[in-house]
């Protein structure tokens, strides 16, 4: 499909989901405080040792909550297709 042209019906489900906002992580940031985690309302986060990663990640809704909730602002929502993203 065109650059800029709506996308319909299930090619536009699929390319939303192929290409959805995931919470990415900036290491040099994080405290391990564990707040984005606990917040998570779909619990697809998790702590991996002082970092959290995202092992259910199709249950990302990318509400943002994590976002919100990070003081030192480790974390942000960026366009991650699945193929790029490790979890799935
Ligand atoms: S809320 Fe931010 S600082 Fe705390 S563990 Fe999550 S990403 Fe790291
Ligand atoms: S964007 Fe929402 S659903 Fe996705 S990991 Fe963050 S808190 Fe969980």
């Amino acid at each position: 499909m065109a650059k800029g042209q709506p996308v319909r019906g299930a090619s536009a489900a699929a390319r939303a989901w192929r290409e959805r906002e995931l919470p990415s992580l900036d290491e040099r940031l994080c405290t391990g405080c564990g707040w984005c985690v606990a917040i998570c309302p779909t619990d697809c986060l998790a702590m991996a040792g002082p970092l959290p990663w995202l092992p259910r990640s199709a249950d990302c809704i990318s509400c943002g909550a994590c976002v919100f909730v990070c003081r030192p602002q480790a974390l942000a929502l960026a366009v991650i297709s699945d193929a790029e993203h490790p979890a799935e």
